[in-house]
């Protein structure tokens, strides 16, 4: 039977279709989606709505010519998409890895929308990212990089309309660069941006953020379940930004971190690791390889330790159907977007693995993202005990409507999370007369 026009229509816009159970080779945008329509289901929501919902609203895929330090040229090839803006001005990071391509950031945009409704922000949803590996590039051409892919995204970004912030491969001097470049043709706008330097605007506590978010979400997701977050023993995989933020801050909170990874690999000491001596070694050497205090492990190795709480805290995918059978822990805490795939997902369920997931889990960083917004757009700086105060509101009170959404409906606390964000993005969209 053919495709009705508009159905074909909207597919064309990133909508992927409804799957009736989820499969090992879906794309991360079909995982992402995959989620979607299951509350969609769950929730009874219109046709129209559906529909709407499921795909993007506009996305942007640019070409970057950049000039190298070697005399050179390489092209690369940047996105910014926004998924869905009824709740407010879209919102979203910065991404620059190999696998950053249009479906992925498609991914990445729908699930910020979720995100953002659920820990009650007042932004709809978008992400960015250029193909490339940034650890290839210099800091000269990554600023070139940078500055030349934010003029080409400057027609559809706005403090008001789309504000960037950082994901992996980009930080608070990517922000900066970003800020800077928009401001030379808009003028001074720090709104533009978060994650940004404290110096150039940026809000006391954004670059810890989202594993503070995670821990305090983590804790009470643990005391939820019965298993003490003091003394727990937890792994983590990926020490940049956000893995190494959720490492320090569990032990800060009672916590035993007794394994760590890079993308090259882990390390693990059944005790606990000296996260100090480990940054330190990281800092000297550029990598976890070769602390002398712990046993080297792979990242495939790493995932399946025997611990309390696991937090992939790095890249999408890696918890799937070949190894969530060997998984050795009580609880996973999704601080990358995306780590466990719809399949596994399922499994984990069935052997009884709590999944606390990435909407709820690592929206820490958004929402110091909107406090360092709401600073940026009044030029006022709070303090930094008054912005984490704001966070842990915020994460205990999202973290407790999904524990009670999800003893209500008897559902997984990942279904609870999408219902209630589904829920009130499709409210909005009501409202505005979108839909
Ligand atoms: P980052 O670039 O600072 O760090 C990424 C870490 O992951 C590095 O240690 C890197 O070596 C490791 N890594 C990369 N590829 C890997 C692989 N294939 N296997 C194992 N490790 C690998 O990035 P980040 O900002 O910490 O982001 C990490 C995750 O958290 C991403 O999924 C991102 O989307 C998500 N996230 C980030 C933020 C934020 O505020 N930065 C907010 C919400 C969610």
């Amino acid at each position: 039977m053919s495709e009705k026009p508009a159905a074909a229509a909207v597919k064309d816009m990133g909508a992927a279709p409804a799957p009736q159970r989820p499969t090992d080779d879906m794309t991360p945008f079909e995982a992402a989606t995959y989620f979607f329509h299951c509350s969609a289901d769950r929730l009874g929501l219109r046709e129209e709505m559906r529909e709407v919902l499921a795909s993007t609203y506009r996305e942007l895929a640019v070409q970057i010519p950049l000039r190298r330090d070697d005399g050179g040229m390489t092209v690369f090839r940047g996105y910014r998409i926004q998924h869905n803006g009824a709740r407010g001005p879209y919102k979203g990071g910065i991404r620059y890895h190999e696998s950053a391509d249009l479906d992925e950031v498609r991914a990445l945009a729908a699930l910020m929308t979720w995100k953002n409704a659920l820990i009650d922000v007042p932004f709809g949803g978008a992400k960015g990212g250029i193909r490339c590996d940034p650890t290839a590039l210099s800091q000269g051409e990554l600023e070139r990089l940078t500055r030349r892919f934010t003029t080409m995204i400057s027609y559809i970004i706005g403090v008001h309309r789309d504000i960037p912030a950082p994901d992996m491969g980009t930080n608070a001097q990517a922000m900066a660069w970003m800020m800077d470049a928009y401001g030379q043709k808009y003028g001074y706008s720090p709104g533009i941006v978060t994650g940004k330097p404290v110096e150039l605007g940026g809000s006391p506590g954004r670059e810890e953020a989202t594993g503070r978010g995670v821990v305090i979400c983590a804790a009470l997701s643990a005391g939820r379940k019965g298993i003490d977050f003091e003394g727990a023993r937890v792994v983590v995989q990926g020490f940049g930004n956000v893995g190494y933020w959720t490492a320090v801050l569990a032990v800060e909170q009672g916590a035993r971190v007794i394994a760590v990874s890079d993308v090259k690999g882990g390390i693990h000491s059944t005790d606990a690791l000296d996260l100090d001596a480990v940054r330190d070694h990281y800092q000297s050497n550029g990598e976890l390889h070769g602390y002398p205090q712990a046993d080297e492990v792979s990242n495939e190795e790493l995932l399946t330790l025997d611990c309390d709480i696991l937090i992939p805290a790095a890249i999408q995918g890696v918890i799937h159907s070949g190894n969530a059978s060997k998984l050795s822990t009580r609880m996973i805490v999704e601080a990358a977007n995306a780590p466990v795939t719809p399949v596994a997902d399922q499994e984990l369920l069935e052997r009884g693995i709590t999944v606390v997931p990435d909407i709820l889990a690592n929206a820490g960083g958004v929402c110091v993202s909107y406090l360092e917004w709401v600073q940026s757009i009044q030029e006022f700086r709070w303090e930094l005990a008054h912005v984490n105060d704001e966070l842990e509101k915020k994460m205990t009170s999202a973290t407790e409507a999904v524990f009670e959404r999800s003893k209500r409906d008897e559902s997984s606390l990942r279904d609870a999370a999408y219902d209630i964000a589904v829920e009130r993005v499709a409210r909005a969209a009501e409202l505005r007369g979108y839909v």
